[in-house]
């Protein structure tokens, strides 16, 4: 009996399938080099995501980059010994100083191109967020894999950009330099100079993309990031690595509270970035004066990217704001960042989604925006130890159209994020301001955080401002109130005349403790409505002028004793009882 030969067979690696052409080049390479006809097939592998692998029984031919790369420099290293010209050191030294970085890897053309979008062909091996070079200097970045096209979002203008032209991959995600002298700076999404100090050295090249850090990588947020605001230490403390949510309707003094929050780090080693989002360039210049002028630009960092600046830039420009923070982060830095504001960053993306032709989900925007937000802020982090124990908190603002917390954006990022911050409308126009609204904010990490004297003093003001609240509502048509009623709705007023701060005045640890223990101990309570903003301020600068120690000590420690809070209470009933008498 005749043994039946064992059939041939090609088997082809790579992580995309051969186009026809492809195809068609190995099934000419087989035939020259076996003089059967041998059938090819093709199977997904992505340890050869460069280029392909052949298999032929127990042959096996690279065709990968670096296959073919390693075999031109085991070549050269052969020729070594024979005769050679002088283009072989010329050949070898091209080969070696080879950088990654330089070589335009893949070539494909634009087949169409406008507003801020260009799709793109012939890019077999493109990579989600990867950049890409046009002419004219242009980049790209893919943000869209499809079967046969790319899609792409532009970070300069294309104008110049014809269909048919060259695109070349580059290999690289998308990335920024970062520096230390990037404090100070106003820088665009890029993270190029926008204020006219010229360039900025760059020290370390970070991706924009970059996991968040993993579980063993934390460790519990314990550390408190102090804002000044009365309202919100009290209340609903902020610890270092915590995302505290800032949401509220339009002109709600949403970034008012940032803003205080960043003058408050003053002296405290934090590093702060404001990433302003699709704002109007004169208001975010605005801003930086008033940081400027103020001293905060000294320890803070301003990324813009404008309302007119194209959507991709507006996209990516909390990202880069990220890896910035990340960068000091990773070196044992507290970080602050602030994000003004992702509902305009969430429209940014659904223009540039709906663009590339993405399907619209609810509220049009694209599915994958609750993505977009958690990928963000799920970066803050308190690290450990071992990783040097940097943080970054972050806080995101949030606007809401009248009111409404329960659309599509204010609860994908309620749910990302530990607490919310939330301002009202009305309480802003009747004067309340900063306008928390204390039955709707929370935090839910900060309590840690806060030192024992503020939550010693701090107590039950949540409940008695809850109780207060109740009566308000449930007395507001009653004529004739009993005594007790009376009392306690003065009390209630106080305590909220008391949270009302204006912007720019951030109050130390201290001074909120000492305001705390007087008006929860009732020490206030026979005050006027009108008195009581100047009775606080008189008060601290008694505290400051005759009571030093006590008021060092408890910024110091962070520890309240007995002792100390009756000398408070007591010395907050005489000053009041001073005050009635004039
Ligand atoms: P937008 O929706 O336009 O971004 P916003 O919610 O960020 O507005 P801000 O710009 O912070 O609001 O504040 C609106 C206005 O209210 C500003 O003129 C600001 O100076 C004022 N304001 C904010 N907070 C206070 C405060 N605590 N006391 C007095 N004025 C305040
Ligand atoms: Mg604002």
């Amino acid at each position: 009996m005749r043994e039946k030969p064992v059939e041939r067979r090609a088997v082809l690696y790579s992580n995309q399938p051969p186009t026809p052409e492809q195809t068609k080049r190995f099934q000419e390479f087989l035939e020259s080099r076996y003089d059967e006809e041998i059938p090819l097939v093709w199977e997904e592998s992505w340890e050869f995501p460069k280029g392909f692998r052949l298999e032929v029984g127990l042959d096996s031919y690279d065709w990968s980059i670096d296959g073919r790369l390693r075999q031109l420099r085991s070549a050269l290293s052969r020729i070594q010994g024979e005769e050679s010209d002088k283009v072989i050191p010329l050949l070898r030294k091209a080969v070696e100083s080879w950088q990654p970085e330089v070589i335009a890897e893949e070539e494909g053309r634009v087949v169409s191109i406008g507003d801020g979008i260009a799709t793109v062909a012939e890019l077999d091996y493109a990579t989600y967020g990867e950049i890409l070079l046009f002419n004219h200097g242009v980049r790209g970045m893919i943000q869209d894999l499809r079967e046969h096209e790319t899609g792409c979002i532009l970070f300069e203008n294309g104008d110049k950009l014809r269909q048919g032209s060259p695109v070349w991959r580059t290999g690289r995600t998308a990335g920024i330099g970062v520096s230390e002298d990037m404090i100070g700076r106003v820088v665009d999404a890029l993270g190029g100079a926008i204020d006219g100090k010229g360039d900025i050295p760059v020290r370390a090249y970070r991706p924009i993309e970059s996991p968040a850090p993993g579980i063993i990588d934390r460790q519990s947020v314990s550390r408190p990031l102090e804002t000044g605001i009365l309202a919100i230490d009290s209340m609903f403390p902020i610890g270092k690595g915590q995302r505290e949510l800032i949401i509220g309707d339009r002109q709600t003094g949403k970034t008012a509270i940032a803003l205080d929050t960043i003058l408050n780090q003053k002296g405290k080693d934090v590093i702060c970035i404001y990433v302003s989002i699709g704002q109007k360039t004169s208001s975010v210049a605005q801003l930086t004066e008033n940081l400027r002028s103020r001293g905060a630009m000294d320890y803070t960092i301003v990324v813009h990217a404008s309302a007119s600046d194209p959507a991709p830039l507006q996209y990516i420009a909390p990202y880069a704001g990220c890896a910035i923070a990340e960068y000091f982060m990773e070196q044992g830095n507290d970080v602050l960042i602030v994000y003004d504001d992702l509902s305009k960053h969430a429209i940014a993306y659904r223009t540039l989604s709906l663009l590339l032709g993405r399907s619209p989900g609810r509220e049009a925007f694209p599915g994958d925006v609750f993505y977009l937000h958690s990928r963000l802020l799920e970066r803050s982090a308190q690290l450990s130890e071992e990783r040097g124990g940097g943080s970054m908190t972050a806080l995101p603002i949030v606007e809401t159209q009248a009111g409404d917390v329960s659309a599509y954006i204010p609860t994908n990022i309620i749910s990302i994020t530990d607490g919310q911050i939330f301002l009202e409308s009305s309480l802003f126009f009747s004067g309340q301001r900063p306008a928390v609204n204390v039955g709707l904010s929370v935090s839910r990490v900060g309590g840690d955080a806060q030192t024992k004297a503020m939550k010693k003093a701090a107590g039950a003001i949540r409940l008695d401002l809850a109780q207060y609240r109740e009566m308000e509502v449930f007395t507001q048509f009653s004529s004739d109130l009993d005594d007790a009623t009376k009392r306690q709705l003065v009390y209630g007023q106080g305590l909220m005349r008391m949270l009302r701060q204006g912007q720019y005045q951030p109050l130390q640890q201290y001074q909120q403790v000492i305001l705390l223990v007087a008006a929860l101990n009732h020490a206030m309570e026979d005050i006027p409505m009108d008195g009581i903003a100047p009775f606080m301020a008189e008060l601290l600068d008694f505290f400051q002028l005759h009571h030093q120690g006590l008021c060092g000590q408890i910024e110091r420690t962070g520890i309240l004793t007995d002792q100390d809070r009756e000398e408070i209470i007591t010395a907050a009933r005489e000053r009041a009882a001073a005050w009635r008498k004039r």
